[in-house]
């Protein structure tokens, strides 16, 4: 059911702030590795703990990353941009503040277009900002740890219009941000291990007003599916509110998978006064406009374009284009299929049927797959010229899957190849229809049906191995005399 109908005379009103991990080797404002199997504060120093005196210099990559994400997301770049200090208490926080960007973010004003439903939708960017991320706090019991390994660890946080109008349009634009910091290779897109991360911002008003109602903020969602969840749940806890008169506190929510709610973390009442100043340890961020147009220069094709011209080159349904290009590493996969069978559609069919579903059963991903993007187009091509048939194919993919070989070795070591000899087809043909007298004057009598058993049985009578079109054209006009 759409939103408009589930959710009657109301409209959800939703934005998404995103916290991408940004991949770089070392933190934010210090040499510390990011290397997520450290051991427990192995990836620590002065200056991510805060000690007096310690002084924190920026990470040049994570700044490219960020403008880089910044430039796909149709933001402008600040050519001055600032880093100030959110002031705040958490134990995980030894500074006891984040640097972050406040007034003058290095990325603003984007938007961002996906597809939902069959129709474009477009979402305001309003900022994309670079800050650090705190510490983790684990409680067992009576007492609690604190890894720092993440003290620091570089983010950009990319906050949406309120231009969402529900839950599923809301997961697909998280998709959306999530595919495109994977194209960017700026972001390894770990949900597990919260590289990707979502707040939502959801309110719920009257159809047809225009005003913004009071909103909550669910916090810190890494599925999608629980983005969904997680916001259904809270459009009709704010329905039912409404309806029964009650005024909606502004407050932040965590969702819990578990019982599917979301429940309350803080209200605003208890809300931190920042007190955001500029970091008097930091410099502004200059960034000249040369940098930033030979940054946009090495932008990669993005999700959304490479789609479009998977349609146009390869002529492939529009369909078959947003499954392939849905990773960027299933999208190089498939190009390099093409160019080594130089047959897109066949490629389109084998990668998306026989590939996946390997790799689905198998729980790997299109980089760990056994068999190499240039040996399955060399199979294709080996249908291509007749080598082997389409169904003999699926045996070499099945022995390529398991032993890695060349599919021109599988078909030399298991004597596949097709065989078009039309003496050695003309000799099954007799075996068969001597050995089946009465289907055969069946046939004869009218029952034309049974001209695919007899179809089957050569084949089968030759493992699968004669031409399939050669076995049709001889059955034929054996069956005719
Ligand atoms: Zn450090």
């Amino acid at each position: 059911m759409s939103s408009e109908t589930r959710f009657g005379a109301y409209e959800p009103v939703i934005g998404i702030e995103i916290h991408v991990q940004l991949q770089t080797r070392s933190k934010m404002f210090c040499t510390d590795s990011t290397a997520f199997a450290s051991g427990d504060n192995e990836c620590v120093c002065e200056v991510c703990t805060g000690m007096p005196g310690a002084l924190p210099t920026v990470n040049r990559t994570a700044i490219e990353y960020a403008v880089k994400t910044g430039l796909a997301l149709g933001c402008s770049i600040r050519e001055k941009s600032v880093f100030s200090r959110k002031q705040y208490f958490y134990p995980d926080l030894p500074k006891g503040y984040q640097i972050s960007q406040f007034d003058l973010p290095l990325c603003e004003n984007g938007r961002v277009e996906f597809v939902y439903n069959g129709s474009k939708k477009s979402i305001e960017i309003i900022r994309a900002h670079v800050e650090e991320d705190a510490g983790k706090s684990t409680h067992q019991g009576d007492c609690s740890l604190i890894n720092l390994n993440r003290a620091s660890v570089p983010l950009l946080e990319i906050v949406s219009g309120p231009d969402l109008r529900g839950p599923e349009e809301a997961a697909e634009y998280a998709r959306t941000v999530h595919k495109m910091v994977q194209y960017l290779e700026v972001c390894d897109g770990n949900l597990e291990e919260g590289s990707f991360r979502c707040d939502c911002n959801v309110s719920v008003r009257k159809r047809g007003e225009t005003k913004l109602n009071t909103r909550v903020e669910i916090k810190n969602i890494n599925s999608f599916r629980f983005v969904e969840k997680a916001i259904e749940y809270e459009i009709l806890r704010q329905i039912d509110a409404m309806e029964s008169g009650e005024k909606i506190r502004q407050e932040t929510r965590l969702y819990d998978p578990d019982k599917n709610r979301t429940f309350a973390m803080r209200s605003k009442e208890e809300a931190h006064d920042y007190r955001y100043f500029p970091d008097p340890d930091l410099l502004p961020l200059v960034l000249t406009k040369a940098e930033i147009e030979s940054m946009r220069a090495k932008l990669p094709e993005m999700p959304l374009a490479r789609a479009a011209r998977f349609q146009s080159e390869y002529k492939l349904p529009e369909y078959d284009s947003q499954v392939l290009t849905a990773e960027k590493d299933l999208a190089d996969y498939f190009e390099k299929v093409v160019s080594a069978s130089g047959n897109a559609k066949a490629a389109s069919n084998w990668v998306m049927t026989e590939l996946l579903r390997e790799l689905n059963d198998s729980k790997k991903t299109v980089s760990q797959s056994p068999i190499p993007a240039e040996r399955l187009g060399q199979m294709i091509a080996l249908i291509d010229k007749g080598t082997i048939s389409g169904k003999i194919a699926k045996t070499v993919f099945a022995e390529m899957w398991t032993s890695g070989k060349a599919p021109e070795v599988i078909v030399q070591e298991k004597g596949l190849v097709q065989i078009t000899d039309t003496s050695a087809i003309e000799k099954s043909i007799d075996e068969v229809l001597a050995a089946n007298p009465k289907e055969l004057a069946d046939y004869r009598g009218g029952k034309e049906k049974l001209f695919g058993f007899f179809v089957g049985q050569v084949m089968k009578a030759t493992k699968g191995q004669a031409s399939p079109d050669m076995v049709n054209q001889m059955l034929k006009a054996k069956l005719k005399g």
